[in-house]
């Protein structure tokens, strides 16, 4: 295809404000898909991201558009994953086209989310197109969110579009409106290819399917291709643009769009970010800003029945073939058993990668309390990285270092003071505020991940009934006052409980802990003395007295089957026992203890 006739543009959009929905009307419009093969949200292929609502991973489609003017250009949507845990890839989506729709909600207005989005398409330098979704809502408010966006982005209010993607409104003039304003891709056809990979997906039958976008020269079927950041090289068995469905053709030329099979079986061999060339004709430089994936949340996942860790290995092995940033490797567990270390991008990514391992893998997993990597430096200069709380170092601590995040968050204004006691509790400090709007404020904070990781989200929506939107992304690290809070019981400490904690926050860690597990280790023989620690110096103590056990002494009169189930449960509860030192526990205990909810 000549590049003057392609039109590259992804959508930027907060979480269900019609990214899905605005896709499926461009290929109906397009002709791209049938009508009677048309089903909601026909982009999002993976079971989970049509039960949660969200896309995970990118995805390109071809549109073939015949435009006011008569000429028929290619449109390549290229869809971008909505979170904040997946930004790296926003990133090379977004370097991958010359424009992008910003797509908001017409009732709702625009959030962190997309702001975040915004401003990194801005630095790409792409062609804005604002366009407020869902008019055909009771609740829309049209002409207030032009104005905020007109605001954010600098353009006129009567330049924002206004469709409804449910019904089809105003979708065709948006259509002409990305043939007009983004601009064709440039690139040089005579130097050697140079092919951003900005998705990377495994697939069982055909391996590795990238994703690319060539931005010089060309790439041809049967060619050999060299990924330029470990300058391993691959065969191209098939080249082909998905339009909806995977169709192959002879190659791609600057500017176009599509995929590459190469028969590599991992995901981590094509990484996202990487700059593709010809093997025969290599291009002198990569593609600007390729990163490798780096997890930012650890936490440890074991199976609840032991016999099932063969099966979590194997489950790993096989997501890890689709997720270059999933990270994981054994560990051992006195409270837990065995399980695996595994590193995340953030708390989306874990919930997910828990839900899939227990779903498409039938595993019942406990995970442990997530953490963040802290980096030790001790008082001889040698460094320890820590992924694992109960592998903090002893001895003589010079720094413990922690990763801090630059938070974007949007609120209206009766919020700002909510909003800033709790980024004060977790330790922000605040680094600007701007008003979109008379109603509407936008924070800047750097805050500890640490302090995010955990339960700030929820916090965020319970003290602002759900208004504020929160976006962050790593900001390097800072020296803390970090200490290790360890759980003891009867003298022994308990692993998957200890935890890197700001020393302001060690006593009320270990109030709460002991406390929780007072209530759920039932009375033993003897006295269990449940304490916390912070090294050997104790913080708190709880004490679960001593009883003799005896389970049919709740059974009165003669109910012999009451007591044979009793019985019964009682011995079923054994298996499921583990030994703290000499202190019996029931897994359920440490895993309602460890539960967050
Ligand atoms: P995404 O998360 O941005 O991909 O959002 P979806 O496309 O999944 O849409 C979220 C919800 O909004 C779905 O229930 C859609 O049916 C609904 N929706 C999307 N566009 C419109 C619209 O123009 N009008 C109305 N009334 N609902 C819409
Ligand atoms: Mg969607």
């Amino acid at each position: 295809t000549d590049p003057a006739l392609i039109r590259n543009f992804c959508i930027i959009a907060h979480i269900d404000h019609g990214k899905s929905t605005l896709a499926d009307r461009m290929l109906q419009l397009t002709g791209v898909v049938e009508d009677r093969q048309m089903r909601a949200q026909y982009l999002d292929r993976m079971d989970i991201e049509r039960e949660r609502g969200i896309t995970i991973k990118s995805q390109a489609v071809r549109l073939p558009y015949t435009a006011l003017d008569d000429v028929t250009y290619v449109l390549n949507l290229i869809d971008t994953p909505g979170h904040v845990d997946f930004s790296y890839e926003v990133s090379r989506s977004l370097a991958a086209c010359e424009g992008a729709i910003l797509l908001v909600d017409a009732a709702q207005g625009i959030e962190a989310q997309t702001l975040a989005n915004l401003y990194m398409a801005l630095e790409h330098d792409l062609a804005i197109i604002p366009v407020l979704n869902k008019i055909d809502l009771p609740a829309a408010q049209p002409e207030k969110y032009a104005a905020e966006l007109a605001g954010i982005i600098g353009c006129e209010p009567s330049d924002v579009l206004k469709v409804s993607a449910k019904t089809g409104h105003g979708v065709e003039e948006l259509l002409n409106e990305i043939v007009r304003q983004v601009p064709p891709p440039q690139g040089d056809a005579d130097s050697p290819a140079r092919a951003l990979i900005f998705d990377s997906v495994y697939d069982t039958y055909r391996g590795v399917v990238t994703y690319v976008r060539v931005v010089d020269g060309r790439l041809d079927t049967r060619e050999r291709i060299q990924m330029m950041s470990t300058r391993a090289t691959h065969e191209m068995l098939e080249v082909g643009v998905i339009s909806p469905e995977p169709t192959k053709v002879e190659g791609l030329g600057v500017g176009e769009v599509g995929y590459i099979i190469t028969g590599v079986k991992d995901v981590r061999q094509s990484k996202v970010g990487d700059t593709i060339t010809s093997a025969g004709r290599t291009a002198s430089d990569m593609l600007p800003g390729y990163q490798d994936p780096k997890p930012m949340v650890f936490s440890g996942l074991y199976p609840i029945e032991g016999t099932d860790y063969p099966v979590l290995r194997d489950a790993l092995e096989k997501l890890q073939l689709n997720d270059a940033a999933l990270v994981f490797e054994p560990e051992t567990s006195a409270a837990l058993g065995f399980g695996f270390r595994c590193g995340f991008l953030g708390l989306l990514h874990l919930e997910i990668t828990r839900a899939r391992l227990e779903r498409e893998f039938d595993l019942d997993l406990i995970s442990t309390a997530p953490n963040v990597v802290y980096r030790v430096v001790m008082e001889d200069n040698t460094e320890h990285r820590v992924t694992n709380p109960s592998e903090f170092p002893e001895g003589k601590i010079a720094e413990v270092h922690e990763p801090v995040v630059k938070g974007t968050l949007l609120a209206p204004a009766d919020y700002v003071g909510q909003i800033m006691e709790l980024c004060q509790a977790r330790r922000g400090s605040l680094q600007g505020m701007d008003y979109l709007s008379e109603d509407r404020v936008e924070m800047r904070y750097t805050l500890p991940l640490a302090e995010i990781v955990f339960d700030f989200f929820d916090q965020l929506k319970s003290r602002t009934k759900g208004y504020a939107s929160l976006d962050y992304e790593p900001s390097g690290e800072q020296a803390a006052d970090l200490v290790k809070v360890d759980i003891l019981l009867q003298g022994e400490t308990v692993d998957a409980f200890s935890a890197i904690v700001h020393r302001d926050k060690a006593y009320s860690y270990g109030v709460e802990m002991t406390k929780k597990l007072r209530e759920l280790i039932p009375r033993q023989q003897f006295e269990v003395p449940v304490q916390a620690a912070i090294g050997s110096r104790v913080i708190a103590r709880e004490n679960i007295r001593a009883i003799r056990k005896d389970v049919l002494s709740k059974c009165y009169g003669g109910d012999i089957s009451r007591k044979r189930k009793l019985l019964e449960k009682q011995k079923e509860g054994k298996k499921r026992m583990k030994m703290v030192g000499r202190v019996e526990v029931p897994q359920e205990a440490f895993i309602s203890a460890l539960s967050t909810d």
